[in-house]
């Protein structure tokens, strides 16, 4: 996770700022996103009715508001960039855990970062619970047609749904539950928005970064051929396309930028974890 280009604009900043990307609308409320995302019945899940994993959505886990209207963009992903959030490899695998660990996010990125919502779209616990994470991510996943604008990853915020998972792997591999849901729910979104699996990457290949950890990384490629084999694929996925680099988001504010990569949850914000 990284950069909420919005937190360093005004509100009248961020409307202008969407007016200018022509495509992006601005949704009041989780009811008009509701009414935006169509007739579906509630639990039906998306396009092909597919429902796996089970997402907890930002009322699951007693999320904050945003401090602004989130951006609802009317294009889809173009690929998904998988995120470690460097916080301690904790053995409480409990639902509580999880949504601690959502509340402590959010937290940080608004309170700290001076992010309008948590940056990330989605997270995986370790205990392989799946959340959401920026409001309006779940409703614009089902909808299949649509992408909330992130704060993860510079220059891809726009194109990419951001997925965090808890835990630290730079030494250690995540658990195996937690790296199949991941897995379950990157099928989720290659099969609501049509994106390939071989476009599954890691934050390193767009930031100077170690996220996320050279163990979790490693594992992409298995990832990549998991989700493929989730949708039913028997092909091995090809490597992805070689990632650019640099892009329009990149401020050029040194200082900005710095602060911009500073993606880390602070040393005891979960410590211990709070509860409801
Ligand atoms: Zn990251």
């Amino acid at each position: 996770m990284t950069s909420d280009p919005s937190a360093r604009l005004s509100r009248r900043g961020v409307f202008s700022a969407a007016l200018a990307l022509g495509s992006a609308v601005l949704l009041p409320s989780a009811a008009a996103t509701a009414r935006a995302a169509g007739n579906r019945a509630p639990g039906t899940g998306g396009r092909d009715g597919a429902t796996t994993p089970p997402i907890t959505d930002c009322g699951g886990w007693g999320a904050r508001e945003a401090s602004e209207e989130v951006v609802v963009l009317d294009t889809r992903p173009e690929r998904i960039i998988v995120h470690h959030t460097a916080s301690a490899n904790v053995t409480d695998y409990s639902r509580e855990r999880a949504h601690a660990l959502a509340r402590a996010i959010q937290t940080y990125h608004m309170d700290v970062q001076g992010w309008i919502d948590t940056g990330q779209h989605f997270t995986v616990s370790r205990g392989a619970f799946v959340l959401e994470g920026r409001h309006h991510s779940l409703a614009a996943l089902d909808a299949g047609d649509r992408l909330v604008r992130g704060a993860h990853c510079v220059g891809q915020n726009s194109v990419a749904i951001g997925i965090e998972n808890e835990g630290t792997y730079t030494t250690a591999e995540p658990p195996a539950a937690q790296f199949s849901a991941l897995a379950d729910l990157c099928a989720r979104v290659c099969r609501q928005y049509d994106v390939s699996p071989s476009e599954i990457y890691g934050h390193r290949d767009f930031n100077s970064t170690a996220c996320p950890g050279d163990r979790l990384y490693a594992m992409l490629p298995q990832l990549r051929q998991d989700v493929a084999r989730r949708l039913g694929g028997t092909e091995a996925v090809p490597l992805p396309r070689r990632p650019v680099h640099a892009s329009a988001d990149w401020s050029a504010d040194p200082a900005a930028l710095a602060g911009s990569l500073a993606e880390y949850l602070p040393p005891g914000l979960l410590d211990p974890v709070r509860t409801r």
